[in-house]
């Protein structure tokens, strides 16, 4: 045969053994191999009901911050989505109207704020950008679900809860 890279190698169909043609040794150490591993600790886990430690670096979804008084830290700057690698971001800005001043720290706020977690591949960019400390990436697991537009988190998501923390450790999100 004509080999252009010259490192084919011939096969040549080897007699077996008397011992391999028997069988039995190779199936009684397959054996040793399979009974070793009954009494080897297991890496695998009983989850949900067993969860392990995450690392300390650890990024899970995001929370849209509130300040100590309940409002809403973003102001729609936009940084975020800039930022953002995966163009997960998009944000649609708002003015502020009187009577508002309770639920928005500042004169501009995101009126839309979507996040498409299918996309995110939850590197921590946008936190680092936001001026306002309004994004911040908590230690919950993003929900699995079998429909795609479940995926595109809005505010009713991504917005920390009222009277709750925002501490990545302690976090809980909206039960769906
Ligand atoms: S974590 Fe990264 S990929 Fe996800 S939304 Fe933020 S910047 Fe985009
Ligand atoms: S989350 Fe932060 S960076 Fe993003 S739009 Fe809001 S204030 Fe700007």
């Amino acid at each position: 045969m004509h080999s252009l890279s010259n490192r084919a190698k011939v096969v040549v169909k080897k007699e077996m053994t008397l011992m391999e043609k028997i069988y039995l040794p190779a199936i009684f150490s397959g054996m040793v191999i399979t009974i070793k591993h009954f009494f080897k600790k297991k890496p695998t886990i009983q989850y949900p009901e067993q969860k392990r430690e995450f690392s300390k670096v650890y990024r899970g979804r995001h929370i849209l911050k509130r300040d100590e008084q309940g409002r809403e830290n973003c102001t729609a700057c936009g940084l975020c989505a800039v930022a953002c690698p995966a163009e997960a971001i998009s944000i649609v800005a708002a003015e502020r109207q009187k009577g508002e001043e309770h639920l928005y720290r500042e004169e501009k706020y995101a009126k839309t704020y979507e996040i498409n977690m299918l996309r995110c591949i939850f590197c921590g960019l946008c936190e680092e950008a936001c001026p306002k400390d309004a994004v911040y990436l908590t230690e919950e697991l993003a929900p699995a679900n079998f429909d795609r537009s479940n995926f595109i988190f809005g505010k009713d998501k991504l917005v920390q809860p009222l009277g709750t923390s925002a501490h990545p450790k302690t976090y809980k999100p909206y039960k769906k």
